[in-house]
């Protein structure tokens, strides 16, 4: 069993680019921005949406100042713009307050801030290695055995258990991606490199 979760691993991982990056943003405030942004929505209208708020509003101190409806104005397309204004500007008065995260745990005690996106900030600003367990990874990692949960907590820790260290953020990557293109709510099993080996394939069902 160990061997074909291995094994279906090593095929999926070869099959996609060496470099997955959904979101490049290189400033670690505006990264974490526009991955609160993403939430809901795809990268991209998590990028426009951050483009738009920060031309007028370049760092964390004027985000701080700025009113929640004016933040919503800038960023409305990426949706719940009510939800996501007043937790950006909290997140950046903190950090214009105190400086950027040091740290997943002290990030998680910010507003809007979950481990998803802690494990974002993580692996982007630190270049640690994170299991970031989002609605992509989770179906995909059930349906090819990697873990038989759907809670995303839970999935993250039983990988993390499972597979090395230096495999979890392109694993993270590579089941974001694959769960995007191919193995959607409605697969797409006959375009799927690990068809042979997926428990869960149409074949196999
Ligand atoms: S074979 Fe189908 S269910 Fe399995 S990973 Fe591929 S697309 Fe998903």
């Amino acid at each position: 069993m160990e061997n074909t979760v291995n094994t279906i691993w090593e095929r999926l991982d070869a099959s996609y680019p060496e470099r997955i990056s959904f979101i490049t943003e290189p400033d670690p405030w505006r990264f974490l921005v526009t991955v609160m942004l993403s939430a809901s929505t795809t990268d991209a209208q998590a990028v426009k949406a951050a483009s738009a708020l920060f031309a007028l509003y370049p760092d964390p101190e004027s985000v701080a100042g700025a009113g929640d409806e004016e933040i919503g104005r800038l960023i409305r397309s990426a949706g719940l713009w009510k939800t996501k204004a007043p937790r950006i500007r909290e997140v950046s008065a903190y950090i214009a307050e105190h400086g950027l995260p040091s740290s997943a745990e002290e990030l998680m005690k910010l507003p809007g801030i979950g481990e998803k996106t802690a494990a974002c900030y993580t692996e982007h600003v630190f270049g640690g290695n994170a299991v970031i367990a989002d609605t992509h990874f989770v179906r995909v990692a059930r349906r090819l055995g990697f873990t038989d949960t759907s809670d995303r907590a839970k999935a993250a820790r039983e990988i993390r258990e499972r597979f090395p260290e230096d495999s979890w953020s392109r694993m993270s990557m590579v089941l974001n991606m694959h769960g995007r293109t191919v193995c959607r709510p409605r697969p797409l099993c006959a375009s799927c490199p690990v068809r042979a080996l997926c428990p869960s394939s149409a074949d196999a069902v």
